[in-house]
């Protein structure tokens, strides 16, 4: 087993430098947690950035991956495999939509969302039905398509030309909203929960909205439920809780449990356009994939993993809002269900890094924002402890504030 130390060097030599790293490697995980090389324990309240939403070495994930990887991983979309169709309809039949695209990862599925929704306009209205809205500080992926819809300078800087005919609207104002959407949108994209830009959640009114307006406007709206989705709220489709249905819905993250997929789902208005030749992935909808997601939802279902995360969301929600009571520089408590943060006042970083010293994981959004996307496992035990260190590296940040504050007076 190679250090810790080995591993980093190996890494920094041959990688691409992408990955700003925390400095701990990890070599296995169980339940809740995650266990370093050096042995040191983790309470995780990251889950691969919203995907181990069964923490790790989940017994059923493990034996399905195990059986299937024996019989079948991987069979081109040019043949029919048993589960894809299986997988295809049950989530239809949960999200209230018709027909299933499955990709690999988040941004391929916005990918192949864009690709729907102007196809859908060049059908019906001609080229010039191409405009995309979508909100500020939005955060769909790294392709291009996926950057082009992400707001954030951070993220597009240095990468022009961006995919054209994209314009952005403030989230929840209704006003700008409507004076986007001209005849020439063919599409809305928007997280309903905005996941890496800090968990900011959108109003009921003003997703109301961007269902009359698209229907206005014969244009597709199309929900990026990629971090949101898949029960992290405690519905297993985040919209559930707006009351608005859209035509589009992408998803990705958990749900194979940590093997790499995701997919759209649309409405046969909208899917009716893409017709054979027009998309496609080698690896997407694989058997081991839709295998083990298949084992995911009857997972959810059958361990009622939905009521217990709206059950110890609650919970958490109630202990982010005592720690924004008590500490100054704890200034909003966001978010429901297994998808929370908390608004700082300073920069996260130093929290995090104490935070991590005992023994939690989380991350750290926009800098001022402690983001916490726990497996949906995780108890009331599991909150006590965590917010018990946060409580420690609070008040430790809030007088270094202080102090820097009198220092500088
Ligand atoms: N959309 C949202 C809302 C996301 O949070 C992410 C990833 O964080 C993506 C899209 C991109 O997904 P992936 O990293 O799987 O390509």
């Amino acid at each position: 087993m190679p250090t810790y130390q080995e591993i980093v060097e190996l890494e920094q030599q041959y990688l691409l430098n992408t990955y700003a790293r925390y400095p701990v490697a990890f070599d296995r995980g169980k339940g809740v947690y995650l266990y370093a090389v050096d042995g040191k324990r983790y309470l995780d309240f990251l889950s691969g950035l919203a995907v181990n939403s069964l923490g790790y070495s989940h017994p059923r994930i493990v034996k399905a991956i195990r059986e299937q990887s024996a019989r079948l991983i991987h069979l081109s979309n040019l043949f029919y495999n048993e589960y894809q169709g299986q997988l295809a309809e049950k989530l239809c039949r949960k999200s209230g939509l018709d027909r299933a695209f499955f990709t690999n990862s988040g941004t391929e599925a916005i990918e192949g969302a864009l690709k729907l929704v102007r196809a859908a306009g060049h059908a019906t209205s001609g080229p010039n039905k191409t405009m995309i809205v979508a909100l500020e500080n939005s955060f769909h992926g790294r392709t291009m398509g996926a950057l082009a819809l992400t707001a954030q300078p951070k993220y597009r800087q240095g990468f022009d030309p961006m995919l054209e005919g994209v314009r952005f609207v403030p989230r929840n104002d209704v006003a700008a909203l409507q004076a986007a959407m001209d005849e020439n949108v063919c599409g809305i994209v928007l997280e309903p929960i905005q996941g890496e830009g800090g968990i900011y959640e959108t109003t009921p009114d003003f997703l109301q909205a961007c269902r009359r307006f698209a229907d206005q406007r014969q244009a597709a709206l199309v929900f990026d439920e990629i971090q949101c989705g898949m029960g992290r709220t405690g519905k297993l489709f985040a919209f559930e809780h707006f009351g608005v249905a859209p035509d589009v819905v992408c998803i990705a993250k958990p749900m194979a449990a940590g093997f790499p997929m995701g997919a759209f789902l649309s409405k046969e208005s909208f899917a009716q356009f893409i017709t054979p030749g027009r998309h496609g992935t080698t690896f997407g909808g694989g058997p081991l994939a839709c295998r083990v997601a298949l084992e995911y939802l009857a997972i959810i279902e059958e361990e009622n993993l939905l009521e217990r995360v709206q059950r110890v969301g609650a919970y958490l929600s109630q202990k982010l809002q005592e720690l924004v009571e008590k500490f100054a520089i704890a200034k909003e408590a966001r978010g429901v269900g297994m998808i929370q943060a908390l608004q700082l006042t300073v920069p996260g970083k130093p929290i995090l890094a104490g935070a991590m010293a005992d023994g939690l994981l989380f991350n750290i959004t926009q800098d001022t924002v402690l983001r916490l996307l726990p497996p949906f496992l995780i108890e009331e035990k599991h909150v006590d402890s965590a917010v018990r260190i946060l409580k420690r590296h609070l008040a430790a940040a809030q007088k270094a504030a202080r102090q820097a504050n009198v220092a500088t007076a």
